[in-house]
């Protein structure tokens, strides 16, 4: 078991100046709060956040990882929130910590085998600093070297996944060593069998491999000595089981027709010609096989791996791969990303059409660049710190049904583009969402790792103001879409009943006009529509005047001669009058309130009340929007004059409820609420929310929302309020 003070002993080593305070303090929180758990092999499970540590010391990691690596299961495991991180470790720790809290749920999420590479994008498109993926790396190696103890099923799920996601992630750092580690872990508890077959096999023949390779090695490092060629070490090693078993499986061979069953490396000092050198003295010694030469050297890999690969034929014919590298190449190879902490140089190349492996490439080339420049090591700096932030996948943000199925958006999507990225049918729907188990607004902008689960209610339908929350062009086009159905819908009603009523002053029937299909027709083709539909939504749109079409009808002799305006025309003063008479409506107003079924919405601006004078103005989508006339919008509407049309109160059988907001200003003391809303309670009226605040300039300020039946009923209210001793003004304000 390995004890805080051999991690802090590693940690020492590698930084000399690291705050190793912070170590021990992270130690004695973690021990504190994962106190009585045990892992699945009985031990404390303090052991697992220590192990996590000391894998990152042996990383050179500094001491914020180092203590990331002892609370990373604190609030994922324990009560302990985020805020408290925050409160007894910063700002840092905390960040670190969160993003490890949030991809052991993604973890938890990803059932489906399919959703690997978009899993895989999501911890990588979530992870804003590297340290939190290599943190996590050790996570789960260490978790991978100790699952012995679980579940059959429980190893093969969480191999599953060390396969499809974290080892690659492994390899795109050039983690090489970490990787295999991994690889082989999963192979071994993914297919049992398989592994204990293969590794018989391999063993068998290790005996006879290992003595090839001795002779080999020797060969190799004789040949180097004699032709000067300075080297720190000759490796060899027979082909790991996982690779091993890929490669058989992919290419339907058996275990004596894989020609790279065993390989030799060679390590030179660190200089690059060392390699080529090396090279010609093994081509010296052996036949290559042209076509299987590698120069990543020359030309790096996009994780930064350097080498030279080559195939040779052996003495007995039997091919195998030689790999010739540096030292520090040898590391990077090794360690990846992790390495170059160490490193102070190293060449880039460029040559991907992998969009993610370049951001990575990019990130880490500003890894490598402080470093580069830095020739004093100690300049750890905040800079540094800044250039480790990663931004893979900038673009798009991944999220998730609560079934754990990825949906992939772009960045700034709300849970409406969520809710048409499902289904057409479930955006149209849509009327709440929740995140993360939270209800939230529907514009609420969707982050990486969201769970979102989308409301819908049979019957609703989107909303115009949805435009402006979308961002996708499946869910825009969608919503357009509806809303230019249903302003048509709207529109020929309005248009129909707008030529009933234009009609019925001409006295003319609904069976010779508007239900008579032909004639109908005939109007809409000299308007230069097709159908009777369009003639009607055009009148609903305000676009053609009820009256025209009844003249079109009439012809215009008989129409000069039914028509009432025209005897009313003397009558004629005032202002609206005028209006009245130029869209044809004569006296006759459509009544609020329903009647015809005519769609009619009181405008939010001024809220109208009833017995307060209104107008109504042909709003499209909208239907009849009816203002309070001295609303100050009104004014604007006016230069739409076809669309403005009369409107009255209808007298109700059923006293009609409307809340209405009032803004009192009171002397600032103690009962004034209770006074206003005992005034209010006294005449029967009904409140439903009432708050005081205080003015800056130390007055009382009252909102209350009332209930009211009309503009008469309001009058008293107002009238009582205002009675209230300490009262200095009541007015009613518009939400
Ligand atoms: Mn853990």
């Amino acid at each position: 078991m390995i004890r805080i003070e051999d991690v802090i002993e590693k940690v020492e080593n590698n930084r000399p100046n690291s705050n190793i305070e912070l170590i021990r303090r992270a130690y004695m929180f973690s021990a504190l709060h994962h106190r009585g758990q045990k892992r699945a092999s009985g031990e404390p499970y303090l052991v697992h956040p220590i192990a996590v540590a000391d894998i990152l010391a042996e990383m050179r990691l500094d001491e914020v990882s180092v203590s990331t690596g002892l609370l990373h299961d604190v609030v994922e495991d324990t009560l302990v929130d985020l805020d408290t991180i925050k409160e007894y470790f910063g700002e840092e720790i905390t960040t670190l910590v969160d993003g490890l809290t949030k991809i052991a749920h993604i973890s938890n999420l990803s059932k489906e085998k399919q959703q690997a590479e978009n899993v895989r994008k999501m911890v990588l498109a979530m992870i804003t600093d590297v340290r939190v993926v290599l943190i996590k790396l050790a996570d789960r190696l260490h978790n991978m070297r100790t699952m012995q103890f679980l579940k059959p099923e429980k190893r093969a799920r969480i191999s599953r996944e060390t396969l499809d996601i974290y080892a690659p992630i492994a390899h795109r750092l050039g983690m090489g060593k970490l990787r295999s580690e991994l690889e082989d872990l999963s192979f071994r508890n993914l297919h049992p069998q398989e592994y204990s077959k293969l590794s018989i096999e391999v063993e068998a023949r290790r005996p006879e491999l290992e003595a090839t390779l001795e002779i080999i090695k020797k060969t190799i490092s004789d040949q180097l000595r004699e032709n000067d060629v300075p080297f720190v070490a000759i490796e060899g090693r027979v082909k790991r089981l996982f690779s091993l078993w890929k490669k058989l499986k992919k290419r339907k061979l058996t275990i004596d027709q894989v020609y790279d069953l065993i390989a030799a490396r060679v390590i030179t000092t660190n200089e690059k010609k060392n390699c080529y050198l090396a090279l010609s003295v093994i081509h010296d010694i052996w036949t290559p096989v042209p076509e299987r030469f590698k120069d990543w050297i020359a030309i790096p890999r996009d994780n930064l791996y350097q080498s030279l690969h080559t195939s040779v034929i052996g003495d007995k014919g039997q091919a195998f791969e030689v790999q010739i590298r540096t030292e520090e190449m040898h590391q990077i190879a090794e360690e990846g990303v992790a390495a170059h902490w160490k490193y102070k140089e190293s060449k880039l190349g460029a040559n991907e059409e992998d969009e993610s492996l370049d951001e990575l490439r990019k990130t880490v080339e500003k890894l490598l660049l402080p470093l580069v420049e830095n020739t004093n090591e100690s300049q750890d700096s905040e800079d540094f710190i800044e250039s480790l932030k990663l931004d893979l996948y900038p673009k798009d943000v991944y999220t998730f049904t609560p079934m754990g199925k990825v949906i992939q958006l772009p960045r700034g999507a709300t849970p409406i583009d969520f809710a048409y990225a499902i289904h057409s049918e479930v955006g149209d729907t849509c009327t709440g969402a929740k995140i993360n188990g939270r209800i939230v607004q529907l514009k609420t902008e969707l982050q990486n790792g969201d769970v979102v689960e989308i409301l819908t209610t049979s019957n609703s339908t989107p909303s115009r103001d949805w435009l402006n929350y979308v961002i996708t062009s499946r869910a825009r086009n969608r919503i357009r879409h509806f809303i230019s159905e249903q302003q048509r819908t709207e529109s020929i009603d309005i248009g129909r009943k707008l030529l009933e009523k234009e009609a019925d002053k001409f006295g003319i029937s609904p069976k010779k006009l508007i239900n008579n299909d032909s004639e109908m027709k005939r109007i809409a083709n000299e308007y230069g529509l097709g159908r009777p539909e369009d003639l009607l939504a055009s009148v609903g749109y305000g676009k053609t005047l009820p009256r025209n079409v009844v003249a079109k009808f009439l012809g215009p002799e008989k129409f000069n001669e039914l028509d009432p305006e025209k005897k009313k025309e003397t009558k004629l003063q005032s202002g609206v009058k005028a209006v009245k008479k130029f869209i044809g409506m004569g006296e006759d107003a459509i009544i609020v309130k329903g009647v015809d079924n005519l769609l009619t919405t009181r405008a939010r601006c001024c809220n109208p009340l009833r017995g307060e004078p209104i107008i109504g103005y042909i709003s499209l989508g909208k239907g009849i929007v009816v203002h309070n006339k001295r609303c100050k919008n009104v004014k604007s509407l006016m230069v739409n004059k076809d669309r403005i049309v009369d409107v009255d109160w209808a007298k109700s059988e059923k006293e009609e409820i409307q809340s209405v907001r009032l803004l009192a200003t009171t002397e600032n003391r103690t009962g004034m609420l209770a006074g206003i809303t005992n005034a209010i309670a006294e005449i029967k009226t009904g409140i439903r929310d009432a708050r005081a605040m205080v003015s800056k300039d130390d007055r009382g300020l009252i909102e209350i929302t009332i209930e009211v039946f009309d503009k008469k009923h309001l009058d008293k209210v107002i009238g009582s309020v205002e009675r209230v001793p300490g009262v200095i003004a009541v007015e009613r304000v518009n939400s």
